[in-house]
This record gives C-alpha cells, structure tokens and sequence, in this order.
C-alpha cells in the first residue's frame, strides 16, 4: 500500500520564500494525483520534497506507512521524471535506464538485462545505443519513464513531462502513460498547468496557490463552474 500522507509539510527557501505553508494531504495507493496551479505557487517545491530533493522545514512524509522524511532519495521507493527528462547525453539509453540500478548496486549482467527489457517495453529496443541528443523529444521523453520504471518504483513523480511534447505526440503520450500507470499500480503524483491534461488523466485534482492546497476532489468536482 503506498500511500503518500502528508502531515502539515513545510518549506521555506532560505532567505524565506515560504513556498509550502503546513500541507496535509492523503494520495492514495494506486491513485493517478494531478497537481495542479499557477507559475510559482510550489508545485515543484512539493514534488523535490516529496522525492526528497529538497529538504522539508516542518511537518512529515510517509510513504507506504513509513516516515520518510529524512531519508535520501535512493531510499524512498521513489522515481521522478522531469519536464527537462534530465537524461545523461554522454551516456546511450541503455545506459541512462541501467543508471539507478547501478546506482542500487544491481549487478551489470542483470542492470543490462533490465535495462533491454524496459526500453523494449516502451518501444525503443532499437534505440539503446543512441545518445538523447539523437532522439526526438518524444523518445526522450520514453527514454526518461524507461529510467525511472527500471526500479520498479512504487510512487512516480513526474513534473509536466509532457509540456515538451507537440500537440499530437502530447495526446499519445496522455493515452500512454496513464495506460502504464493503470497496469503498474503505481502511485502517481503528476504535476501540471493543462487542465485538459488533468481532466483526461487524473483520478482526482489539488489545486495550489501560494503554497497553500486551495481545492482537492475529483476533476469534475474541482472543474465545475460554480
Ligand atoms: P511552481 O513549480 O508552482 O512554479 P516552485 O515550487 O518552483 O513553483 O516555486 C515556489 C516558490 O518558491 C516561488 O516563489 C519560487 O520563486 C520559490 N523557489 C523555488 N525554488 C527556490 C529556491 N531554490 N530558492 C529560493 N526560492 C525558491
Ligand atoms: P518551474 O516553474 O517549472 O517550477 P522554475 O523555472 O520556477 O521551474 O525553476 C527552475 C529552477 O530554479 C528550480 O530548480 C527551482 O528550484 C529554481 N528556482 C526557482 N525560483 C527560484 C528562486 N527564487 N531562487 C532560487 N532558485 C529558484
């Protein structure tokens, strides 16, 4: 069961930004989360504390009934995809995907062998040795879920993975990878400013502002006009 309860989770930057203001939240096991909200109001601030990049100033996580709010982010049975994907360039896709195994210590016959078997799974067998600078923007994006399926994490962070993608690859990828969450189980906290994203892809909506969660419900309980 991972759960990610917060329990009135601070952050303030130094030099004082108060950027999260005593969050509590419940995602449950399995859900799809959307976050969404305007430039600034502490989405990412929310998504680098919970992956453990940042550290929280006050309150806890639990991930999965356990407190995890100290840990490193190698502890937290957590994988992130961000809106940049962040993939090595010196290093081919293969290598990319196989990193956080190498990184858990997982030996190199297995990490290669796992790292083929995710890239075939997410349709880019026949791009292993390419370098990201390579792929499209698509692909890399494939790429970056490769890398953080690899693990089999039991939460996904993903900071608008999608918001790089054209219009028509954006929709594929909606389609695709709320498929993927929905046949891994995953908990899945998604953070974007689309709307129409979050209405086609979430099981339920927080709206942020200023560091504050000002509505949480289902997309049609938060998107309907008053
Ligand atoms: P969002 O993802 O919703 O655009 P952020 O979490 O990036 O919002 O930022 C929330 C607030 O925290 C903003 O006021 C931003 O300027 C500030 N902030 C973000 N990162 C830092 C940082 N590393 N140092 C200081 N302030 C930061
Ligand atoms: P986004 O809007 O996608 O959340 P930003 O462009 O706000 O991203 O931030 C990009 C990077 O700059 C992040 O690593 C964030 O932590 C950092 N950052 C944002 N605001 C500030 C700030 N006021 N001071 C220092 N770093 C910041």
């Amino acid at each position: 069961m991972a759960d990610i309860i917060l329990n009135r989770l601070a952050k303030v930057y130094p030099g004082g930004v108060r950027a999260l203001s005593d969050l509590d939240l419940t995602v449950r096991d399995g859900e799809f989360f959307a976050l969404l909200g305007p430039s600034g109001c502490g989405k990412s601030t929310l998504l680098r504390t919970l992956a453990g990049l940042e550290e929280a100033t006050g309150g806890s996580v639990h991930i999965a009934g356990q407190d995890v709010t100290a840990l490193p982010p190698g502890d937290r049975d957590i994988a992130m995809v961000f809106q940049d994907y962040a993939l090595f360039p010196h290093m081919t896709v293969h290598e990319n995907i196989a990193y956080p195994l190498k990184i858990k210590k997982v030996g190199k016959g297995e990490r290669a062998a796992k790292a083929r078997e995710t890239a075939d799974e997410l349709g880019l067998g026949h791009l292993g040795e390419r370098r990201p600078g390579q792929l499209s923007g698509g692909q890399q994006q494939r790429a970056a879920l490769a890398r953080a399926m690899a693990c089999h994490p039991r939460v996904f962070l993903f900071d608008e993975p999608l918001s790089n993608l054209d219009a028509r690859m954006r929709l594929e990828a909606r389609t695709f990878l709320k498929k993927l969450q929905r046949e891994l189980g995953v908990t899945t906290v998604f953070v974007t400013h689309d709307q129409a994203e979050a209405l086609a892809m979430a099981d339920r909506v927080a709206v942020m502002e200023s560091g504050a969660l000002r509505q949480v419900g289902t997309p049609t309980e938060v998107f309907r006009r008053p």
